[in-house]
């Protein structure tokens, strides 16, 4: 088969659908008639959260066959692109509840990307209120550690320099496995193996940064001095309302550790604005709350009602207007905050892997702790670790000199 860009007619379309907000489940649905439109002959596969959460929706937008593969049943996507016969309207559901094991998928590469994925969990126990991903990705599985190497080899043989471990709840890493096992004893296992490879962790929660985890970034060069925390709010109240099952004080006890650990540490933190309830007192709790702490940047995204969530009949709805001035504070936050923590390093020599050439000028990559980086160079260094001064703060980033 031949990869061509979405754009294109193609004979066989793979739609992997997003279900986390209400419009990215319509976001998939427009894909789809799309693809439907370039050519309605072709075999369409459509995979995914939507298409596990809301399959018959999917099956209503059109006469031509559309086959269905839950997100337990991925594996099998390659046969049924390939088999013989057109998989007309049939549906590889499964039971994404009852599914005890994490679907066994090697990849070899990253379609021309500097950073492999390296996904070692799927699933969520936590139900938080206004989440979709426990109905639409079923309960935490790990992949055995022995697996996650070999797949780490591969990556690394292809010449990955870094790997990011993922998961949709990090943290729950191998609790479910036998021998019970957890992520910090899987890094230390990869560490072991002295493969030609940085690690960074995806998002983890707060309560999952232990100081033995901690212990073990600060003592491992190896490990990317990067802490990826969803806060979503500073309020009590409201995060006992999101079924968040922590207090504001523990994650800045967390923030407050990790830096005290791992000085250069960036911690990156997810907020979530005008979940219902929230008034302007509860918003305030969390602007104070972040602007206290050494946080290196914000992600904001306003809330949206995700039917079939809890969340989404809970009265008290804030309105669009002060969800949007709640946004602007917030992300006027992340740039003084990302401003700040790239101005503390200026004048330090830091690696970065260089990704790629921006706009034709200046190489582009990222330092361990996460610093986007322009710097004059050869392209014979993408995909290459270098060592550059940060000079000058930019405005996406900031400008160095290898050294
Ligand atoms: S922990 Fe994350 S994935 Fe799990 S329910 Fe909460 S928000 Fe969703």
């Amino acid at each position: 088969m031949e990869l061509v860009p979405f754009s294109q007619p193609a004979e066989v379309y793979i739609i992997n659908t997003c279900a986390v907000t209400a419009r990215a489940g319509a976001q998939s649905r427009q894909l789809i008639r799309r693809a439907l439109r370039a050519n309605p002959e072709a075999r369409l596969i459509v995979t995914g959260c939507y298409a596990q959460i809301a399959a018959q929706d999917i099956l209503d937008i059109a006469d031509s066959p559309i086959c269905i593969v839950g997100n337990g049943c991925k594996h099998r996507l390659v046969e049924v692109a390939l088999a013989d016969r057109h998989c007309d309207l049939e549906m590889h559901l499964g039971n994404i509840a009852g599914q005890k094991e994490i679907c066994p998928l090697t990849a070899t590469s990253f379609g021309g990307r500097t950073r492999a994925y390296l996904k070692v969990q799927d699933g969520c126990n936590s139900f938080c209120s206004y989440c979709i991903v426990p109905y639409a990705r079923g309960r935490s599985r790990s992949l055995a550690p022995d697996r996650v190497v070999a797949q780490a080899e591969i990556f690394a043989d292809q010449g990955y320099k870094e790997q990011v471990l993922t998961g949709i709840h990090l943290g729950h890493y191998g609790h479910d496995l036998t021998p019970k096992t957890d992520l910090r004893e899987l890094l230390a296992l990869l560490l072991d193996r002295n493969l030609p490879v940085r690690y960074r962790l995806s998002s983890l929660e707060p309560t999952e940064i232990t100081d033995q985890l901690l212990a073990l970034m600060a003592e491992s060069p190896s490990i990317m001095p990067y802490l990826h925390i969803p806060l979503q709010s500073g309020d009590d109240r409201i995060l006992q309302k999101m079924n968040r099952r922590y207090p504001a004080a523990t994650f800045a006890k967390v923030v407050e550790q990790s830096v005290a650990r791992l000085p250069d540490v960036a911690i990156g933190v997810d907020v979530l604005v005008g979940f219902p309830g929230e008034d302007e007192a509860a918003f305030r709790n969390t602007y104070a709350l972040i602007e206290s702490l050494p946080v290196s940047y914000l992600h904001v995204f306003p809330y949206s009602k995700r039917p079939g969530t809890p969340a989404a009949t809970m009265a008290d709805q804030v309105s669009k207007a002060d969800k949007d001035e709640r946004v602007a504070l917030l992300r006027d936050l992340d740039h003084k905050k990302r401003t700040a923590f790239y101005r503390n390093h200026l004048g330090s020599v830091r690696q970065i892997l260089v990704e790629r050439r921006k706009q034709g000028r200046l190489l582009r990559g990222y330092t361990g702790n996460y610093i986007p980086v322009s710097c004059e160079g050869d392209s014979a260094l993408v995909n290459q670790l270098v060592k550059v001064r940060l000079e000058e703060l930019t405005e996406d980033g900031v400008l160095g000199r290898i050294v």
